[in-house]
């Protein structure tokens, strides 16, 4: 059987070291402070809100949620981000995605001052990242590449698979892989055969959200499998793998929940942690 990637246990660490980080920092009279701006009733962001206050509360980072109506115009949350932008008290800036519809997410992000983009999805983020001149990184993909490493599991010259192209997960993933010399395929809805790719990957990342979407079948043996996808199935939260089936196969694997999840709160409240320390001339 696979071994398991472990990301709870590896998101606790984290935690213990930016909690002494966050210490040194209030020692010197520096409070990080991270706003969410959260739009309407979406109850899974609700939860991510609510799961990030827990967790920065839990490192010392001071976290105020700004709760606006599902009806807000996009013009008053962009007036929102200009006075969190001139805010020297504010350390980071994060809307909770996704927005409703009357809200066009990407005049919100550019908005953002990227020096306070704890979410690495402002266009300059973006760009800083394909140039490898970022500062910052979508928290889900740096979590990622943080696991592998904890685990030793090198990326130079590997075959990496990647399902999904979003701006939050696959794009910045692969991104952050080639620069660790990945050879990287990014697959959608348009690839023709899925199993021609991942059964010659080294390294499969799903981050699809459609459950039993990774068989035994398509993966080769000793391949790393890591499951990022979030799909509830009969009351039941699964990832994008079939996990019984595939670990046999694996040599690593992250369950879901439990693998890359928690990653994924720790890396943000690392960059909260990351951009104050900016903002205060600390390297
Ligand atoms: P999106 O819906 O934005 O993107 C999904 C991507 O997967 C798209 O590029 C889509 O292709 C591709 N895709 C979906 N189904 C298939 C399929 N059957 N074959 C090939 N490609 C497919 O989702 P996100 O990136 O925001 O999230 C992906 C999953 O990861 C979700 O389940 C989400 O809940 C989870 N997630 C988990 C996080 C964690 O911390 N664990 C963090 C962020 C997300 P196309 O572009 O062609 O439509």
């Amino acid at each position: 059987m696979g071994q398991i990637l472990d990301g709870k246990a590896f998101a606790n660490l984290k935690a213990d070291k930016l909690k002494e980080k966050v210490k040194k920092l209030k020692a010197d009279g520096i409070q990080p402070l991270f706003c969410v701006i959260n739009i309407g009733d979406d109850s899974a962001s609700k939860i991510y809100v609510r799961t990030k206050k827990r967790r920065a509360k839990k490192i010392g980072i001071e976290q105020k949620i700004y709760q606006l109506p599902a009806n807000e115009q996009e013009s008053d949350v962009i007036k929102l981000i200009d006075q969190l932008n001139v805010d020297p008290k504010v350390n980071g800036i994060m809307v909770q995605l996704p927005v409703p519809d009357q809200i066009d997410e990407n005049h919100l992000l550019s908005r953002i001052d990227p020096e306070k983009d704890v979410d690495g999805l402002t266009p300059a983020s973006a760009g800083r990242l394909w140039q490898g001149t970022h500062f910052v990184e979508p928290a889900t993909a740096a979590g990622i590449i943080g696991l592998l490493e904890h685990y030793q599991i090198d990326l130079d010259g590997k075959n990496m698979v990647i399902i999904g192209r979003s701006n939050i997960v696959g794009k910045p993933l692969a991104a952050l892989a080639l620069e660790k010399n990945a050879t990287v395929s990014l697959l959608h809805h348009h690839t023709q055969n899925l199993k021609e790719y991942t059964q010659k990957a080294d390294i499969i990342v799903s981050a699809a959200g459609q459950a039993n979407l990774i068989t035994a079948d398509m993966i080769k043996p000793g391949a790393v499998v890591i499951d990022v996808g979030i799909n509830h199935v009969n009351g039941h939260l699964v990832g994008d793998v079939a996990f019984d089936e595939v670990k046999d196969k694996a040599s690593w694997i992250t369950p879901v929940p439990g693998g890359v999840g928690p990653l994924t709160v720790e890396y943000l409240m690392e960059q909260v942690v990351k951009l104050t320390r900016r903002a205060n001339g600390r390297q």
